[in-house]
């Protein structure tokens, strides 16, 4: 009877590393663990990080400080931290010199063999492990948490671009697809278990089954998981726009369950910037990709990431990055300060831009961007949209929330029984953040 263990799991960073976080919290389930938020009753600490900005590692490393308390107060705590912060080159070292009192520390590709680590520190010893490099399968580890609404499912690691800011090729390796049996057998049992939208996850979806032979593409991964019975729909996340091919966006246009929201990173609205970074696309490339989606979908909803002060970036490089926000009307952005990330080109580049000038130009990023995301809010009020029922809201549990199938959130009264279907909505208010609207009907 082990029943009574607590494991309390905190995930920084993407999807794939709450992908991840969900695996390491499975691995604790099957060692007799139950989940829960109460760090004051846990017996193991999970701490799953993320190192593609310096503000996340010092989040992080303040959330590991505020631990060693807990510790004290609580001897047989085990603390385990895993994933990309842990995995940078020679990370290991300085961490456990910081933080003596954890008890676990894994990289990214040892991942799946945590459960061992955790029997190790069970027994009262410490256990630190990285692996250089991948040596099992991606397809060894879909433990996923069953019985949700909604799921994220890996369709790849790693990545291969290496953009000149960007540490995460550095800490997930090379590209790797799973084969599309293994991800359309994990769907469908995600299904039987009760879950009716799925994100496919990859750094870059759109370069998906590259090393495949005979040739299998991301479009034909969607085509193929969209004939899964009781499957609603199918989100997909991260492209590159300089993969993003002619045949996805038809694909798409032309599937039911497929989502039209484009999660399209532009990084920087400069082409010289743009080189600098390693992008591989100028910003004419990107219009032209934009222009292409508009064209056979013209409901589609785009968002993106956008980074300031890269190295080198004048006033006028910037202000063509605002430009680009006001031409492509992005429903949502996710803007960064650029930060050093040792082991990358950039951070070494000279004219790296003053931290007051970095802030000024992410304030007015932000003004834009929040002018743009209440417009395009408020282009589409008045209309309808089918939206997935996801239950009530959190901040106001008398009215049910969803998304709409461009991603946006939406508001409206309803009896939470219609959870998990489909419902058109006609939008009636835009609020600063999300959009208020009424039921016009049980689709589905
Ligand atoms: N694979 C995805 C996302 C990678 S990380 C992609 O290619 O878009 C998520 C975002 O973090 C990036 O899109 C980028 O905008 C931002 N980012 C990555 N490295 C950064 C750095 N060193 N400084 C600031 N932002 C960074
Ligand atoms: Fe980083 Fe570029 Fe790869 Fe995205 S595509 S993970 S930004 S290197």
């Amino acid at each position: 009877m082990q029943n009574n263990k607590i494991v309390v799991t905190l995930t920084y960073g993407c999807q794939m590393s709450e992908r991840d976080a969900e695996t390491l919290t499975e691995f604790a389930r099957q060692e007799g663990y139950t989940s829960s938020n109460d760090l004051a009753s846990a017996n193991l600490v999970i701490i799953n990080t993320c190192c593609v900005r310096e503000s996340a590692e010092n989040k992080i490393l303040g959330k590991i400080g505020e631990l060693k308390k807990l510790k004290e107060d609580n001897p047989n705590l085990k603390i385990a931290i895993c994933g990309c912060m842990v995995q940078q080159p020679g990370a290991l070292e300085r961490l456990r010199k910081r933080a003596p009192h954890v008890d676990i520390w894994t990289g990214t590709h040892n991942l799946p063999n945590f459960p061992t680590l955790l029997h190790r520190a069970e027994q009262g010893g410490k256990a630190a492990e990285v692996w250089p490099e991948p040596k099992i399968a991606i397809e060894a580890t879909p433990l996923n948490d069953k019985g949700k609404l909604q799921a994220n499912v890996n369709i790849m690691s790693g990545c291969n671009n290496f953009c000149s800011y960007c540490i995460v090729p550095h800490v997930r390796g090379r590209e790797r697809s799973r084969r599309p049996e293994g991800i359309i057998q994990e769907i469908k049992e995600l299904v039987a278990s009760g879950c009716r939208e799925v994100t496919l996850l990859g750094q870059n979806v759109n370069s998906y089954g590259k090393e495949f032979s005979p040739a299998y593409d991301f479009a034909d991964l969607l085509h193929n998981v969209e004939q899964i019975p009781h499957l609603l729909r199918v989100r997909f996340i991260t492209s590159h726009p300089k993969d993003l091919s002619d045949k996805l966006i038809e694909t798409i246009a032309h599937g039911e369950k497929l989502c039209e929201h484009f999660h399209l990173p532009i990084q920087s609205g400069s082409n010289l910037i743009l080189e600098r970074m390693n992008r591989k696309y100028t910003r004419e490339y990107y219009i032209s990709r934009v222009e292409k989606i508009r064209e056979l979908l013209p409901q589609a909803s785009l968002t993106t990431d956008i980074i300031v002060g890269f190295p080198g970036e004048s006033d006028e490089d910037f202000e063509q990055t605002l430009a680009m926000m006001s031409l492509i009307h992005y429903s949502q952005a996710f803007t960064f300060m650029f930060s050093k990330r040792s082991g990358t080109l950039a951070a070494n580049m000279e004219d790296q831009i003053p931290l007051d000038v970095k802030k000024r130009r992410l304030q007015r990023l932000m003004s834009v961007q929040n002018r743009e995301s209440l417009e395009w809010r408020q282009h589409m009020v008045g209309k309808t949209y089918e939206i997935l029922v996801e239950g009530p809201s959190k901040t106001n549990p008398e009215r049910l929330t969803g998304r709409t199938r461009g991603y946006e959130l939406v508001v409206f009264s309803g009896s939470p029984e219609i959870t998990g279907s489909l419902v058109n909505v006609r939008i009636s208010e835009a609020g600063s953040w999300t959009l208020v609207g009424e039921i016009e009907g049980l689709e589905k």
